[in-house]
C-alpha cells in the first residue's frame, strides 16, 4: 500500500505566523507602523471566548496590536453598528473581526456590510467576495485561503489540476473554488443536489471536503494519490460517553489511496487564525499604500 503523506497544518501554521513576525519586524524597524487588529465578541459564547482568546494572543505574539472590544449578549444591533463605524474610523485599527455567531436580535448580513471592506479581515464582505471572482486585490476568507497555503506548500504550483471543492457556503466552498481558479485549476464545484458525486470525486487531483457530514467522502471515492484537504469539523459521541472530532473524508480508508491528507484535527483548522494575522498585516501594509511582503 503506497504511503499517504500527511499534511501537518500545525507545522505549516507556525511556519506561516514566523514568517508574519518577521514581516511584522520590518514593517515596524522601517515605517514605525504596528498593525492592530480588532475583535468585537457579543454575549459569553464559550467557544468563541476560547477562539477569541487564542486570536488575541497570537496576535500580540507576531508583534501585532490586539484590541479586544467585548459587549454582553443583550447589546442591540444599533450599538453594535456604532462600534463597528468607531473602528472603521479609527486609524490604529487595521482589521476588524466580528465573532460570529452574534445573538439573534443582531443581523450578521449587516454587521459584515458595516465593516470598512479595507478592514474586513475576515473576507467575507460582497466587496471583497467580488474582488476576489474578479482576479482583482481582495481580502479573502481565512480558512480557504489556508486550503490554499497547504496546497501550494504541498504541491508546488496547482495550474491544470482538476480540482472538486464540496460545499458551496459563502464562508468556505465559493472562496476555496475562487482561489484555485486564480491558480489556474480546472475547478468543479459539488454540493448536495451533485448527481454521481463519487463518480465526479474519482477525477479530482485536488479533493476539497467543506460539507460538515462526518466522513461522508469515502476512500473510494478518491483518485489514487490525489491531495485530499478535508475541512470538516464534526464532534461525535463514542460509546464510553467522550466526544472527538472527526472530518468529512473516512480517514482510515483514505490512507494508501491519496498521495497526501490533513488530519481532523490538526489539519486546516490551524491555518485559519494564521490566515487572519496575514490579512491583518496585508490590510495594514495596503491602508498606507506600502508594498505587500511576500509570504
Ligand atoms: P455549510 O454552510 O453548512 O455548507 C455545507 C455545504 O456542504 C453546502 O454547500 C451543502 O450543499 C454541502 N453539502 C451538505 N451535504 C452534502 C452532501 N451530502 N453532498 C454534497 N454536498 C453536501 O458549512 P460550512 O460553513 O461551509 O462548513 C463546512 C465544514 O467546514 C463544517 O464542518 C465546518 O465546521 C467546517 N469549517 C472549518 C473551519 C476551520 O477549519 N477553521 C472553518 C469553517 C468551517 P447545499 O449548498 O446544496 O446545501
Amino acid at each position: 500500500m503506497p504511503e499517504t503523506k500527511l499534511i501537518d497544518g500545525k507545522a505549516h501554521a507556525a511556519a506561516l505566523r514566523q514568517r508574519i513576525a518577521d514581516a511584522v519586524a520590518e514593517l515596524k524597524k522601517n515605517h514605525g507602523v504596528t498593525p492592530g487588529l480588532a475583535v468585537v465578541l457579543v454575549g459569553n459564547d464559550p467557544a468563541s471566548e476560547v477562539y477569541v482568546r487564542n486570536k488575541g494572543k497570537q496576535t500580540v505574539e507576531v508583534g501585532m496590536r490586539s484590541i479586544e472590544h467585548k459587549r454582553p449578549a443583550t447589546t442591540g444591533e444599533a450599538d453594535l453598528l456604532a462600534l463597528v463605524r468607531e473602528l472603521n474610523a479609527d486609524p490604529e485599527v487595521d482589521g476588524i473581526l466580528t465573532q460570529f455567531p452574534m445573538p439573534e436580535q443582531i443581523s450578521q448580513h449587516t454587521v459584515i456590510n458595516t465593516i470598512d471592506p479595507a478592514k474586513d479581515v475576515d473576507g467575507l464582505s460582497p466587496i471583497n467576495a467580488g474582488r476576489l471572482w474578479s482576479g482583482e486585490q481582495a481580502l479573502v476568507p481565512c480558512t480557504p485561503y489556508g486550503c490554499v497555503v497547504l496546497l501550494k506548500e504541498t504541491l508546488g504550483k496547482l495550474a491544470g489540476a482538476e480540482a472538486l471543492v464540496i460545499g458551496r457556503s459563502n464562508l468556505v466552498g465559493k472562496p476555496i473554488a475562487g482561489l484555485l481558479l486564480n491558480e489556474n485549476c480546472t475547478v468543479t464545484m459539488a454540493h448536495s443536489r451533485t448527481k454521481d458525486l463519487p463518480d465526479v470525486a474519482r477525477r479530482a487531483d485536488i479533493l476539497i471536503a467543506a460539507t460538515g457530514r462526518a466522513e461522508m467522502v469515502k476512500g473510494s471515492w478518491i483518485k489514487p494519490g490525489a491531495t485530499v484537504i478535508d475541512v470538516g469539523i464534526n464532534r461525535i459521541s463514542l460509546p464510553d460517553g467522550k466526544t472527538r472530532l472527526i472530518g468529512d473524508v473516512a480517514f482510515r480508508e483514505a490512507q494508501g489511496v491519496a498521495g497526501a491528507i490533513t488530519p481532523v484535527p490538526g489539519g486546516v483548522g490551524p491555518m485559519t487564525i494564521a490566515c487572519l494575522l496575514r490579512n491583518a498585516l496585508v490590510a495594514a501594509c495596503r491602508r498606507r499604500n506600502l508594498p505587500v511582503p511576500a509570504i
